[in-house]
């Protein structure tokens, strides 16, 4: 269970804005950004390089807490600045041929496939959509019939920014497994949100953002890669902190998930995430979860007794993004009302995922999303304006 008394103590700001926007960027508590000041504190004191030694520990435990939430191992985590960035240094690293095919699903993130639509532009490789079943969740019976002896990449997206739906990640790489195809999953909104086991879903690269559910600082994200698919792909880049010089004409990359790493990096950045997942980790995934169904499915509950509203969320199971619209207001409109109250919410529109919502016919929409530390009242109080 969550002390939610205590959690709201440890996020100051919780007195004085309604955080209902944590798909996009929730407030850090307090411990994490102590800790980041305190970082800048003394870099500014000592300089950055002393402060970094200063702070070994501190760094190190980035990878030693990630490994602890996504039960891998600590040579299986990279720091990537963002996790645009952490789920391009795998996609951009597999050396495709023309011909070569990706499958993907329809919740898919715009920029992940815009990275699909360049390398079709430039290197010929064809992108395989699979449909989604009768709940709106991606079809595993379609990804398994699109599997060509083509196929080098499933790649899908866990949980879309655009709705409150979670795709079957398990059941997807269980198909890669069975067909030996690497699998790559986007984790950006499911990551601190609900458990992730890399083992359980069978993924062999996972990104992360610092921002979104982990409460993490901005500027900061994570790649998993597992230490046998990683040696099938090759780094993008290659700076001194990816590889070693060994010779004039040779280089070895690193021997870990760290050869998709830059040697430089916001450290501060690095230190505040690893302790957002301390943070985490101390609460329990599981209560939060918990926690956040709870909210969410309330918060689902109180807008569908309204007949002007119109819920987004898709799929069996659903999470704790909540989207909707009202037949006789733009979602831009309802953002605007609920800001001006100081409640954070944000818009999801069609460029952020033009497969899904262009399919569904929807322009756009408000998403609202919860976490552990938003109270029943919070709820009262969004839906008292959006309503309104
Ligand atoms: C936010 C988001 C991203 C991008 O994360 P960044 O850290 O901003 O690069 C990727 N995928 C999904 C599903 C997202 O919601």
């Amino acid at each position: 269970m969550i002390d939610v008394k205590r959690v709201r103590e440890q996020t100051a700001s919780c007195g004085r804005h309604v955080h209902f926007n944590n798909a996009g960027a929730s407030p850090m508590a307090d411990p994490v950004k102590s800790a980041v000041i305190a970082h800048i504190e003394k870099e500014a004191e000592m300089g950055g390089y002393r402060a970094a030694r200063e702070a070994s520990a501190q760094i190190d435990d980035f990878y030693d807490a990630f490994a602890a939430l996504l039960n891998c191992e600590r040579t299986e985590i990279a720091y990537v600045e963002n996790a645009t960035r952490a789920w391009d240094s795998v996609f951009y690293g597999f050396d495709f041929k023309p011909g070569d095919r990706v499958v993907t699903c329809m919740s898919e993130y715009g920029s992940n496939y815009l990275a699909f639509l360049h390398l079709a532009r430039t290197k010929g490789i064809i992108i395989d959509v699979a449909a989604n079943d009768a709940s709106g969740q991606v079809s595993v019976a379609a990804i398994r019939q699109l599997i060509t002896s083509r196929t080098r990449l499933i790649a899908i997206t866990h949980v879309p920014t655009q709705g409150g739906l979670v795709n079957p990640a398990e059941e997807v790489g269980a198909v890669a497994r069975q067909n030996g195809i690497r699998f790559l999953l986007d984790a950006c909104q499911s990551i601190g949100h609900l458990p992730l086991d890399v083992k359980a879903i069978g993924c062999d690269f996972l990104s992360g953002t610092g921002r979104k559910y982990l409460r993490g600082p901005r500027g900061t994200g994570v790649l998993y890669a597992n230490m046998q698919a990683l040696a099938e792909i090759h780094p993008p880049f290659v700076d001194i902190g990816a590889a070693k010089w060994v010779s004039r004409d040779g280089y070895e990359l690193l021997p870990d998930a760290r050869r998709f790493e830059n040697w430089e990096y916001h450290v501060a950045g690095k230190i505040g995430l690893a302790a957002a997942v301390r943070y985490a980790l101390n609460l329990g995934v599981d209560a939060t979860w918990a926690r956040i169904r709870g909210l969410a499915d309330m918060l689902r509950g109180e807008l569908a007794r309204d007949s002007r509203i119109r819920l987004g969320d898709q799929g069996e199971k659903k999470c704790g993004i909540v989207t909707f619209h009202r037949d006789d207001e733009h979602p831009q409109d309802t953002m605007r009302r609920l800001e001006d109250a100081r409640v954070s919410v944000s818009v999801s529109e069609q460029c952020d995922a033009r497969l899904d919502l262009e399919a569904r016919g929807i322009a756009s929409l408000v998403r609202t999303s919860v976490h552990y530390f938003n109270t029943e009242a919070e709820i009262e109080k969004v839906c008292r304006i959006a309503l309104a």
